[in-house]
């Protein structure tokens, strides 16, 4: 989207708005499924949790991809979105049995990630098969917090539980028709991602009726101009004719599975706001914006870069500032950026803020999460509307005080 048709959404919807590119999205989900054209079955299931919009789930659908969840709700969203059960997988971590068997009864792919729920799942339903979620052990990943594939993490199956996980299937009789691992987010070298698969392939052969190994997803989009990215072309290449090579010895033509959130949402994502105040102290320049970390919380939770740039004044002089939110604690977009010359009621556009942005705002502050606008088919599309009061005061319950109580209460 260029800067005047983003300045159009502010102008339209107000601030602060997430704006989404479907158009960007294709072209990532085509750039995945064509960097793996030589794999005869390939999946990409969108991880529901990056960006949850119903219109933005609608859309992976119309592109022919199923979707990856992480909670039941999200299951049914998937299904009020019109995926088939058969299309939806379901990788929950730490969640309950019932859980688990709730979206079983939905007919969702399960994925278990846990030897004690496999094995009471196996013992109540021997003959639904599940996926089973390994820990290769492999440090992969931007930071401790996107990383999960570590020794000290807690997802998957660690690999050194193979023999205790096969007990369980044989004396359960269950059967494991997938194999998955999600080593984190943020991967820049393929040489780890391939170390990680190799693990993966070496425990797949330990199964006799796998239909499809999943290898999750973590791959780095750039964030900044010039920033590594992983290279998913070069991936492709590698992987495929890794995986052909193992169906050919497994016997069967596999299904080889994704689960990309960030690489398919992330840069189709703009996040827009007003700037309410220029703020000069004696060491720097604030551009205080109507939002904070209730609505794009990633800077403040694990130091993410947002490239923002001010699309009112793009031919401005540049200058340095620190651009803050308005929430009442410390909540600092970027420090130090060369930004043109910014204006009280400019506008500033955050880039990469299609995932894990809105999805984690909350209303702190008492205010009110953004609406959210899809640009399709060269036009904008409200695909949620900005909350208003009622939202924040829908759920609370008010108990009526006796004043006589309440005096005494104070005396
Ligand atoms: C979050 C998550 C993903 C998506 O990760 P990205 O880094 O956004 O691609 C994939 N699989 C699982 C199991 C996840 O929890």
């Amino acid at each position: 989207m260029t800067s005047s048709q983003l300045l159009k959404v502010a102008e339209e919807f107000g601030s602060p708005v997430y704006v989404y590119d479907a158009e960007k999205i294709a072209t990532q989900y085509n750039r995945l499924t064509n960097a793996f054209k030589g794999v005869k079955h390939l999946k990409i299931n969108y991880a529901v949790k990056a960006l949850s919009n119903i219109s933005i789930l609608k859309f992976f659908n119309t592109l022919g991809s199923g979707i990856d969840t992480v909670s039941i709700q999200e299951v049914n969203l998937g299904i009020a979105a019109g995926f088939k059960p058969e299309q939806i997988i379901f990788t929950p971590n730490g969640v309950s049995l019932s859980e688990i068997e709730q979206a079983a009864q939905l007919g969702v792919q399960i994925n278990i990630d846990n030897l004690s729920i496999l094995e009471q799942f196996g013992t109540n339903h021997p003959d639904i098969p599940v996926c089973i979620r390994i820990n290769p052990h492999v440090m992969a990943g931007g930071n401790s917090n996107i990383s999960v594939g570590h020794i000290d993490s807690k997802f998957g199956i660690s690999i050194h539980q193979i023999p205790h996980l096969l007990r369980i299937v044989e004396n359960t009789k269950m059967t494991i028709n997938g194999i998955h691992m999600h080593t984190g987010s943020d991967i820049l070298d393929i040489d780890v991602f391939l170390y990680a698969s190799e693990i993966l392939f070496e425990t797949a052969k330990q199964f006799n009726n796998l239909e499809f190994i999943d290898f999750g997803s973590g791959f780095k989009v750039p964030y900044k101009k010039g920033d590594i990215e992983t290279n998913i072309e070069e991936l492709g290449q590698k992987l495929t004719t890794r995986f052909n090579d193992f169906c050919k010895n497994y016997g069967k033509d596999l299904t080889l599975a994704f689960e990309p959130g960030k690489f398919l949402v992330s840069e189709a994502g703009t996040f827009l706001t007003h700037v309410n105040a220029v703020k000069q102290t004696t060491s720097t320049v604030f551009a205080q914006v109507d939002s904070g970390f209730n609505h794009l919380i990633r800077p403040m939770l694990y130091g993410s870069h947002h490239d923002i740039n001010n699309i009112s004044n793009p031919k401005g002089r540049e200058r340095f500032y620190t651009v803050v939110g308005y929430i009442c604690e410390t909540d600092t977009f970027g420090n130090n950026r060369r930004i043109n010359e910014i204006n009280e009621g400019d506008v500033l556009a955050f880039k990469n803020a299609g995932a894990y942005c809105f999805s984690m705002a909350s209303n702190y502050n008492s205010r009110y999460r953004p609406a959210e606008v899809l640009w399709y088919n060269k036009k904008t599309h409200l695909i949620r509307k900005r909350e208003t009061f009622d939202d924040i005061i829908k759920n609370q319950i008010e108990v009526n005080f006796s004043s006589k109580k309440e005096k005494e209460l104070v005396k």
